[in-house]
């Protein structure tokens, strides 16, 4: 078992993590970026990017993450095949964190970029026309159905931003809820319901996702949650918005959190309650969910650590002098 130390722990690998590595790598941070069962994170289990600036044609998610990657350790960081297990911040800088190997890192400064995950409804068919007409995530992937019909499945406030989204492209789209009344906020319903390019479907569940002939998605079907009448819809693209997991188990009691588990920060920082911890990216941002957003306050957390440490070895100088 080793002990690796740096003066920058980042734990995540995905466009925050190594967005944070880049500037503090650049800061002479010699940043870890402890990358996860998923390295590269969300983007690497999607296809076509054609948000990330910098671009004109359109690009793969996988190949992006790897061009970061490799940037990243172009300018000093490095990666950690791991997992973090735990961690303890109890006693302040430096932070420590043990990994899935058994190993242990020590931070002069935390950078917490782990993400969140699209929850998904785990029917058949879901996971194999992912990218091929299933998505979860209109902002990223609805500019791909501009004319064509659409599907928006859930029924909180996610599912309503999403379905009002979605009709910048679409002028027909449905809203499918398992129940009869939808859980969003009143505003957002107002909205949807004033809309003439979105319908509903109430009490349906969706219970397969299946392909046509040319391999992508052809229809949903529908189980009516009342009565069990089964039935199909044919959608060019369905969008699964129920929600999304921030990756935050480790940091329960440690840091706090929102109700649905998203780390707080200062607002407009990525500083958390613990001085020297910083959170970026999916992690502590609900909103936004974009590789851009998460990559910007990637940055900021690496702007942010390297202040902090600047701040800190000025303080220690004076003592000793
Ligand atoms: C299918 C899909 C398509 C998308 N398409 C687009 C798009 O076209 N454009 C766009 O801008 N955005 C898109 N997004 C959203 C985008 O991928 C996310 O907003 C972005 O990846 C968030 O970056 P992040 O670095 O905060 O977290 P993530 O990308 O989620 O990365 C989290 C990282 O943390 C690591 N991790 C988690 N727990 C631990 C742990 N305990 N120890 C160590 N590491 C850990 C993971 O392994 C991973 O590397 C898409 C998302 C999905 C799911």
């Amino acid at each position: 078992m080793a002990t690796h130390t740096t003066r920058m722990l980042i734990i995540g690998s995905g466009p925050a993590g190594l967005s944070a590595a880049i500037y503090g790598a650049r800061a002479g941070m010699e940043p870890i970026v402890v990358q996860g069962l998923q390295p590269g994170g969300q983007l690497t289990i999607t296809t076509d990017v054609e948000n990330y600036p910098g671009f004109r044609e359109v690009i793969q998610g996988p190949w992006l993450m790897q061009e970061m990657q490799a940037q990243a350790e172009h300018v000093g960081t490095r990666m950690m095949w791991d997992t973090i297990v735990d961690i303890d911040i109890s006693g302040g800088s430096p932070f420590k964190a043990i990994g899935d190997s058994g190993d242990e890192y020590v931070g002069d400064v935390l950078v917490i970029a782990t993400g969140a995950q699209a929850k998904w409804l785990g029917v058949e068919g879901e996971h194999a026309l992912s990218g091929k007409g299933v998505s979860a995530c209109a902002t990223c992937d609805g500019f791909f159905y501009r004319g064509k019909k659409v599907a928006v499945i859930g029924g909180g406030n996610t599912a309503v931003e999403e379905a009002l989204y979605l009709t910048n492209h679409s002028d027909d789209v449905t809203l499918i809820h398992r129940r009869d009344e939808l859980r969003s906020e009143k505003i957002l319903q107002d909205r949807l319901f004033a809309n003439s390019k979105i319908s509903t479907l109430w009490n349906k569940a969706v219970t397969r996702f299946v392909a046509g002939e040319n391999g992508t998605l052809h229809h949903l079907e529908l189980t009516d949650t009342v009565t069990g009448e089964t039935s199909t819809l044919e959608v060019d693209g369905a969008f699964v918005a129920i929600g999304h997991a921030p990756a935050t188990e480790l940091f329960k009691g440690k840091l706090p959190m929102d109700e649905s588990g998203y780390l707080l920060v200062e607002p407009g920082t990525p500083k958390t309650s613990v001085p020297g911890v910083f959170a970026c990216g999916d992690v502590m941002d609900h909103t936004y969910r974009q590789a851009i957003t998460a990559a910007g306050t990637g940055c900021m957390a690496a702007l942010d650590a390297e202040r902090f440490l600047a701040h800190r070895d000025f303080e220690k100088a004076k003592t000793r002098a």
